[in-house]
């Protein structure tokens, strides 16, 4: 009898560990709401595209999750305000934008901790998600960002905007590959993103046509 308790509770164990990892994480959301997709950008702020961009996610009336390098947040902490102010979600991408997995351990620890520092600072409000530079993770990055009160996200949906391949070529690639629940990635920072500021407007305009909304991740 005893040595069936023990091997019940043995058989619990990983389920037992699995919640209280799950409820150590924010309450946040972390898919886009059925129907939605929703939109996001890295490697911002930055004065010109960052503003461009609010502009037209104004005009569309529609809310965004921006995530932020610590350092460029830290220049430009003007644009972070606006960006706060006009309703989107402001999330963590790392302070310096290294690969998590080839820093030291207390390089680690600085990357995590520093932007969510940086941007409380600005706004008031410490962001509830970091998304790992390059898509690079490993259990030790996840765990850590865990244990600094954060919840790791992936890349979300390759634009490959970055790679300013020409606006038609990022409005196609987009819309091809767009579903419910999507997570795409976009960028407003870093390089020159004139080419997705060109291509967003026809991007949210195919989004629609196909019946989909949008939604926000890493918000409550
Ligand atoms: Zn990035």
């Amino acid at each position: 009898m005893f040595k069936r308790i023990i091997t019940a509770l043995l058989y619990m164990l990983p389920f037992c560990i699995y919640a209280a990892n799950n409820h150590s994480e924010p309450n946040v959301r972390k898919d886009p709401l059925p129907g939605t997709v929703a939109l996001t950008f890295d490697d911002g702020p930055n004065p010109v595209y960052t503003r461009q961009i609010l502009a037209i996610l104004k005009k569309y009336n529609i809310k965004a999750t921006f995530f932020e390098v610590g350092a460029n947040a830290k220049l430009h902490p003007e644009v972070v305000k606006e960006i706060h102010e006009q309703g989107h979600v402001i999330a963590s991408h790392s302070m310096t934008h290294p690969m998590l997995t080839r820093i030291s351990p207390s390089q680690l620890k600085n990357e995590i901790a520093r932007p969510s520092e940086i941007i409380y600072s600005i706004i008031g409000v410490k962001p509830k998600c970091l998304r790992y530079p390059f898509g690079a993770s490993n259990e030790h990055v996840r765990a850590e960002i865990r244990a600094y009160g954060m919840v790791p996200v992936a890349m979300g949906f390759n634009s490959f905007d970055y790679e300013r391949p020409g606006t038609q070529k990022i409005i196609d690639w987009v819309l091809k590959n767009i579903y419910s629940k999507q997570v795409i990635l976009l960028h407003d920072g870093y390089d020159k993103r004139e080419q997705t500021v060109a291509a967003l407007p026809a991007i949210i305009e195919g989004i629609k046509k196909k019946g989909l909304g949008f939604s926000t991740i890493c918000s409550l």
